[in-house]
């Protein structure tokens, strides 16, 4: 099989990295990688043709390869050049954008969305979403510390003592997880909160408050995801996240519901009442975000408290977001890509059937 990846000057990831285009290779395919695909995650030309890639223009690529494998959507004009009936791999987000995958249908390709890969034990190797998660959350902690005009330990000086830094995490998820266990080692006294119950026990486990509001709702059918709250579980939530947000020093966002706008939980009057040079990091920005302020991609300073709306910090750390991905891929191109490189494409396999959004012309999600 030939497999393609591309320069995406919009995100610092590559969608392979050397290593795993050596075990791509010794399993019988070839892989053409785009001139300074890796530039930005470290990864130079030389390195991947050390590891048996074949570095080629991007044109020949699109016209030469079965599948590409591509960490953002490609953009539409790369569908025209590519052979019919080749693969795509990327996040399409079909939950958030319905017209999606009929647009892919309709350019002849077969169009697999790695977040509609279903969260079951078998698929966690995976898994980019909590890949990518998992790094947001411990950079939303670094990119907090960068901005709050103070420190995060305790310190005891010669000149004083020093409190440590609160920080509140408001979405107990595998991004929230993260920046729990990261703003505790740089020696934050932390606190999280929510809606699933399941989180408590997690939080704890990592030395974390578990805030609680009574009378969640809570699907165990969810997939693993959160699910509307009603009015009054709201009111309840509102009133003690705001007497929480008012003490802290940082506030972690990062509560998403699947397919729809994320819940705001920070309100403008909340914000108002926060500490002057207090840091809100909202990973929920892309979907609305968290805090009602939020603007997506921006950083904002709002009488003292500096709110940063990103639901992208994950490619910030591009070496490793980069190479999770990759080998998140290689798991998943094992299922429909035999040892001999051939295709078997087995609609019917559990994830297979969740994660091909489009074939052979017809869109496969939201018939
Ligand atoms: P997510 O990104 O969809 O949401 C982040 C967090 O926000 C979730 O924990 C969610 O419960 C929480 N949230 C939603 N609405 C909220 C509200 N109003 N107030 C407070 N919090 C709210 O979720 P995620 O991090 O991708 O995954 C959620 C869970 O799914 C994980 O904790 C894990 O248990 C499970 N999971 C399972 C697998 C697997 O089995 N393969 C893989 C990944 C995740």
């Amino acid at each position: 099989m030939q497999i393609g990846i591309l320069n995406e000057p919009s995100d610092l990831r590559v969608a392979l990295v050397p290593d795993v285009i050596k075990q791509l290779i010794d399993r019988k395919n070839n892989v053409l990688v785009e001139s300074n695909a890796g530039v930005q995650s470290s990864i130079s030309n030389d390195d991947f043709q050390a590891s048996g890639a074949e570095i080629k223009d991007r044109d020949s690529i699109l016209q030469n390869l079965d599948l590409l494998i591509s960490v953002t959507p490609p953009a539409a004009e790369v569908y025209a050049k590519l052979k019919p009936h080749a693969l795509v791999i990327s996040s399409f987000e079909p939950f958030n954008k319905p017209e999606v995958a009929q647009q892919l249908a309709s350019t002849g390709v077969t169009a697999l969305s790695l977040d509609m890969i279903p969260r079951i034990t078998l698929a966690q190797s995976m898994d980019v979403l909590s890949s990518m998660a998992s790094i947001a959350g411990y950079k939303a902690v670094i990119v907090a510390a960068n901005h709050l005009p103070r420190y995060f330990p305790m310190l005891t000086t010669a000149a004083g003592t020093i409190p440590p830094a609160k920080v509140l995490v408001l979405g107990a998820g595998v991004a929230g997880l993260q920046a729990i266990a990261t703003a505790k080692r740089i020696g934050g006294v932390v606190e999280a909160f929510d809606t699933r119950l399941a989180a408590k026990e997690e939080v704890e486990s990592l030395g974390a408050k578990f805030v609680m509001v009574e009378g969640a709702t809570d699907d165990k059918d969810a997939g693993g995801y959160a699910v509307e709250q009603t009015d009054e579980y709201k009111q309840k939530q509102q009133a003690l996240i705001q007497a929480k947000a008012e003490k802290a020093d940082v506030i972690i966002t990062t509560a998403q519901l699947r397919g729809r706008p994320a819940p705001v939980l920070l309100t403008a009057e909340t914000v108002q009442k926060m500490k002057s040079g207090a840091v809100i990091v909202d990973l929920a920005s892309s979907t609305g975000g968290n805090c009602a302020l939020t603007q997506d991609n921006e950083t904002l300073d709002v009488d003292g408290v500096t709110i940063i709306g990103n639901s992208n910090l994950a490619e910030k750390v591009p070496m490793h977001a980069s190479q999770l991905f990759s080998k998140n891929i290689f798991n998943y191109l094992k299922v429909f890509v035999s040892e001999e490189g051939e295709l078997n494409l087995d609609l019917e396999n559990e994830i297979l059937k969740s994660s091909c959004i489009s074939h052979d012309g017809a869109a496969r999600y939201g018939n």
